[in-house]
């Protein structure tokens, strides 16, 4: 008999982290950061709850840091065994791993300041940059649709997920004494009207399904709707000469925006002159994007012109510019009307997007537009839910711009296409586990399959089952 143990993204959407072990080996499927409040965080820093010397392989299924991020704090403890994953993945954990070290050296160095003025003992950071370079020398990249032996008796099977560039949908095939289980990971799985990416891939077979839930309980607003939302905002900004500011996480949101504003600029709809891309981690993921434009869609592969290079987008979208150094981010503010600024961080609790909130704000003819969820107690939020004052380093600034929220960008599956994707196991129903997602989303998710002839079941954190 294999087992499997639920280890994150249990009681929420991060963390994920799932152990499988058949008896002659163990294999990880991703290991992520706790990520959210102060206490949810505090998660990452307890001892793992297995022995890493024992792990015979990591198979992550994308690089968002919620499914990778904890993997130098294993390399710096002493994991030592292969970590697979797709070739695009191991370019974007690059840059998404060097930055969150980068990040936690940071904060650990402002905290030990406090600590120090306090007289108590002063903490290391989660991880380093050391470990981020010995975390990358053990990835192994590997193609989709390729099995790969991973540890003796797993085998396992990449399908895109549609959900970040690399993204996958991992099939594991379990040797037991007599027989070949197959357990499938949904990983993230994408939102089908998204563009760049393709759907999802369906699976007909499965004994195990680990299925993500994070929209259990809710569809997307229909893309047009979205779309011609997003247009009449450009479109008002444009006739009273405001900037207009788009904070975006670097992966996944900012692609797809600037494929929306290509769009429009080629139907000649984008009145305005400049698009600047404010974020270097954000120009890098957009570069290694269109490197993997093979893996786009094909519709919008074509549209921009059918080639794996930068040029394509730049073709695509000529009036973008790329704003990577500290000055010339600080010379944007002296732009007072007719620019679309796109950087981070996409709930504005960091990142450049502060200075350009600072500047633009308290001006009416400004315009905001949210394009990912906010989390609450960020200031993202606070700005949706109407707040009329935005604190920036001491400095208050009057809220006088117009805020719009478009929900529709978002790149995880709505209820309605998980249930669709689900439609794909004609040949062998797999048993069921819902994990990814808050209490509401999978208890919702689950009356909701119950109703299309699905069984269910909710795992609990450290939980172990047998199959
Ligand atoms: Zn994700």
């Amino acid at each position: 008999m294999a087992n499997l143990t639920f280890y994150g993204a249990i009681e929420g959407v991060t963390g994920s982290c799932y152990l499988l072990n058949n008896g002659k080996s163990k294999i990880l499927l991703d290991c992520g950061l706790f990520q959210g409040r102060r206490e949810e965080e505090e998660a990452n820093l307890k001892p793992l709850p297995f022995d890493i010397n024992e792990i015979d392989a990591v198979v992550l299924s994308h690089a968002h840091l919620d499914h990778s991020g904890r993997l130098p704090l294993l390399v710096g403890q002493g994991l030592s065994c292969p970590i697979y994953m797709t070739y695009a993945t191991r370019d974007l954990i690059e840059v998404l791993l060097k930055d969150a070290a980068s990040l936690q050296q940071r904060d650990a160095e402002w905290e030990n300041k406090r600590r120090r003025r306090s007289g108590k003992v002063e903490i290391e950071p989660l991880y380093n940059l050391n470990d981020v370079e010995d975390t990358l020398d053990l990835c192994k990249a590997i193609n989709y649709h390729q099995k790969n032996i991973v540890a003796p008796g797993f085998e396992i099977n990449y399908l895109d997920a549609g959900h970040i560039l690399g993204s996958a949908i991992v099939e594991v095939y379990i040797e037991e004494q007599s027989a070949v289980k197959k357990l499938v990971f949904s990983g993230d799985l994408g939102n089908s009207q998204a563009a760049l990416l393709q759907d999802p891939e369906l699976v007909a077979t499965a004994d195990v399904l680990l299925l993500e839930s994070t929209y259990g309980d809710r569809d997307h607003r229909p893309m047009d709707e979205t779309l011609q939302e997003f247009e009449d905002v450009l479109e008002d900004a444009s006739q009273n000469g405001g900037n207009i500011l788009i904070p975006s996480f670097a992966v996944g949101r900012t692609q797809e925006i600037l494929f929306r504003l290509g769009e429009l600029y080629q139907k000649g709809k984008l009145r305005q002159q400049v698009v600047y891309l404010d974020s270097p981690m954000a120009i890098a993921v957009t570069e290694i994007y269109h490197r993997y434009q093979n893996i786009f869609n094909p519709e919008d592969r074509s549209a921009m012109g059918g080639s794996n290079n930068q040029q394509s987008l730049h073709k695509f979208l000529p009036v973008l510019r790329y704003s990577s150094s500290t000055a010339e981010s600080m010379a944007l503010n002296n732009i007072d009307s007719g620019a679309i600024f796109i950087a981070g961080s996409g709930m504005c609790n960091g990142g450049r997007i502060r200075h350009h909130l600072k500047h633009n704000l308290w001006r009416q003819k400004s315009h905001v537009i949210f394009v990912g969820f906010q989390a609450m107690g960020t200031p993202g939020r606070a700005l949706v839910d109407g707040a009329k004052v935005f604190k920036i380093v001491g400095e208050e600034i009057a809220v006088k711009a117009k805020i719009h929220t478009m929900g529709g960008f978002s790149a995880h599956a709505s209820q309605s296409q998980l249930i669709d994707w689900l439609g794909g196991f004609t040949d062998k129903k797999p048993q069921l586990f819902l994990v990814h997602g808050e209490e509401n989303a999978k208890l919702t998710l689950q009356t909701a399959l119950k109703s299309k002839g699905w069984n269910s079941t909710i795992p609990t954190l450290n939980q172990c089952i047998q199959f």
